[in-house]
């Protein structure tokens, strides 16, 4: 066949290969269309999971009649003028409607501010009509019916309705966070509606915004992340680990504004939460990255939710380090949702009573109503850490002689003056041979004493890991593991840190290392898939976190076996160095597997379950 150029409808109908993957990547292309023309109110409608018609309504600035033919062509743009580099908007490729042109019946009616009518232009499968005088108010509305008609092949890869649906969905919300002063509806007779009101473009706003998408109990089970290197800003909000998904579909995440689904970032979460966190548990985020737009790159794929950052080793120590520090921060604080259903488990009822109760049988547990689970800050704790080495020493401190008598555990007596002062407070009883009930001035602590003890000994360990080389495993015979010679390279050149953490490596030859050392720690372990994920991750992010992600996880592992089990009876003193060691951890607050270490009711709020307030 001879060489022909291809016509318009075929370019496009390629393009939309890329750009228009499915019902959701239709809302995605519109609603930022409709947000870059400055839309103030943003209303969605489905049908048939979005495959029979998505429409977009908006209030923004309006399409001029004149340039509605441009508006449905191929590389046509108003967004774009002289800089790939200077990108502020969310369109700029001018490929969205004439992709969907090219393979649905496409209908666009606009009206600018300044004329005193509206213009449409309809496009199916290719075929531009002429543009048509029509009614409307200002703004623009566009209709998109009997997606892919034109390309039937691709309706063949379409999820049933339902999941094309919540795809469309998950694209509002995700886009919603990064415009909170705009309102935005979804609806349509394959869905129920989501409706979500108009806040401000303030930190405050913003907030608002994320608790209508994420669930108003995310604030309270979040910490505020704000952090800044070299240009570089992070804001946003990370749940706490008792807040734990089990999938990363609530990690949202915006680069200058962008919602951007990246692995670096996703990466970086990964990597902040894997002390707090099990591997099938994922924090739930929104992060906000921004920066110059010419350091980052947004023009990696035409759907344009990959971006490359210039510097990638930076970003993903911003994140990190910022999260960590927050956690950190944030010292021991279990999620206050196990609060509401411990108010609700008291909940006295009537007929448990057997009489009316107080007038108002709910005063005192009106919804408002969340136990007081206060965290503390380690930083202000009066308690030095004790000195732990590794796991025996940690365990040491409990296996002090012989289980204590039932009168010498029960807190007969008045309580010791200073310990009430500390944050957890002093040691009164240990029940259901696990739980250490503790008094404060002005709260009751309880503390579970296994979780608490593993992550003691797990923070323990991970100290002793960091602080000096790890005990290596010398290799009888060498293995030589077989690169590409950019990746042997890349190895070599991290070679020493490597080592620290006992993985002894040297080049061999142009595309291969030599492995004489693997850690102790990881005993037998598949050498060349670890030096293969060493290479990727060093390529992507210049680190060598892997490595270390993977020892602090045989730590925790190491921690959790090595950890006081419940069922063991302890002394008042062990109670108390127990609680004293907690104050001084931080990240203590939660066990390795993110659930509480212990949970805090304060007395004013016990007064109100006894209806005394
Ligand atoms: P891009 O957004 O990359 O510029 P599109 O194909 O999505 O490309 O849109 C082409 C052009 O049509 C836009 O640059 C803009 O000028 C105009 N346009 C599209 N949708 C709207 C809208 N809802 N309101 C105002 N102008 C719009
Ligand atoms: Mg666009």
């Amino acid at each position: 066949m001879p060489i022909r150029q291809l016509s318009e409808t075929m370019i496009n109908q390629i393009a939309a290969g890329e750009v228009i993957e499915r019902p959701a990547s239709v809302v995605k292309e519109l609603v930022e269309n409709a947000l870059d023309a400055g839309a103030r109110r943003v209303e969605v409608a489905t049908a048939g999971g979005g495959l029979s018609l998505v429409r977009v309504v908006d209030d923004g600035a309006g399409i001029p009649a004149s340039e509605l033919l441009l508006a449905v062509a191929r590389h046509c743009t108003s967004k774009l003028s002289t800089d790939i580099h200077e990108i502020r908007s969310l369109g700029f490729r001018g490929e969205a409607l004439p992709s969907i042109g090219s393979v649905a019946r496409l209908a666009i009616r606009s009206r600018t501010a300044g004329s005193d009518a509206a213009a449409e232009i309809s496009v199916e499968g290719g075929r531009v009509s002429a543009v048509r005088p029509a009614a409307a108010s200002r703004g623009t509305s566009v209709e998109v019916r009997d997606l892919f008609f034109a390309t039937p092949a691709r309706l063949k890869f379409m999820k049933g309705e339902r999941a094309e649906s919540s795809a469309t969905t998950d694209v509002i919300k995700r886009i919603a966070i990064a415009f909170p002063a705009v309102r935005f509806t979804l609806s349509g007779t394959d869905r129920s509606t989501l409706d979500l009101p108009a806040t401000e473009n303030t930190p405050e706003g913003s907030l608002r915004r994320i608790a209508q998408v994420m669930g108003s109990d995310f604030p309270e089970n979040s910490i505020a992340i704000d952090a800044g290197r070299e240009g570089v800003a992070l804001s946003g909000r990370v749940s706490i680990p008792s807040y734990s998904r089990a999938n990363a579909l609530q990690q949202f995440a915006y680069v200058n504004g962008r919602p951007v689904r990246d692995k670096l970032i996703a990466g970086a979460i990964r990597g902040a939460f894997a002390d707090v966190l099990p591997r099938d548990r994922h924090a739930v985020t929104v992060l906000f990255l921004d920066l110059d737009p010419a350091l980052v790159d947004v023009n990696v794929h035409p759907a344009k939710a990959d971006v490359r950052f210039r510097d990638p080793g930076l970003v993903r120590g911003l994140i990190v380090g910022a999260i960590k520090q927050g956690l950190a921060a944030a010292g021991i604080r279990p999620a206050t949702t196990g609060a509401a259903g411990l108010a609700g488990a008291f909940r006295p009822g009537a007929a448990a009573y057997g009489h009316a109760g107080p007038a108002n049988g709910h005063r005192g547990f009106d919804p408002a109503f969340r136990a007081n689970f206060s965290g503390f800050d380690p930083g202000r704790s009066p308690y030095r850490p004790l000195d732990m080495g590794f796991a025996e020493s940690a365990q040491a401190g409990f296996d002090a002689g012989p289980a204590a008598s039932a009168d010498a555990r029960a807190g007969t007596g008045a309580p010791d003056e200073t310990l009430l002062g500390a944050e957890l407070g002093a040691a009164r009883a240990q029940v259901h041979e696990n739980y250490i009930v503790a008094q404060t001035r002005d709260s009751l602590v309880i503390v579970d004493q296994h979780a608490a003890h593993e992550r003691l000994v797990y923070e323990a360990l991970k100290n002793a890991l960091h602080s000096r080389p790890m005990p290596a495993q010398m290799l009888l015979l060498p293995e030589i593991v077989d690169l590409p010679e950019e990746d042997a390279e890349r190895l070599a050149s991290h070679a020493d840190t490597l080592s620290r953490f006992g993985l002894g490596i040297e080049r061999f030859g142009p595309g291969a290392v030599a492995v004489r050392e693997t850690p102790s720690m990881l005993g037998e372990t598949n050498v060349g898939q670890l030096i293969r994920d060493l290479a990727d991750e060093i390529a992507d992010n210049d680190t060598v976190d892997t490595l270390k992600e993977r020892l602090d996880r045989i730590a925790s592992t190491m921690a959790c076996h090595g950890s006081v089990r419940s069922g063991r009876l302890m002394k008042p003193e062990e109670m108390n160095a127990l609680l004293r060691q907690m104050e001084a951890t931080p990240g203590s607050g939660t066990c390795n597997h993110g659930r509480p270490t212990y949970i805090e009711l304060k007395l004013a709020d016990i007064e109100r379950l006894f209806g005394r307030r």
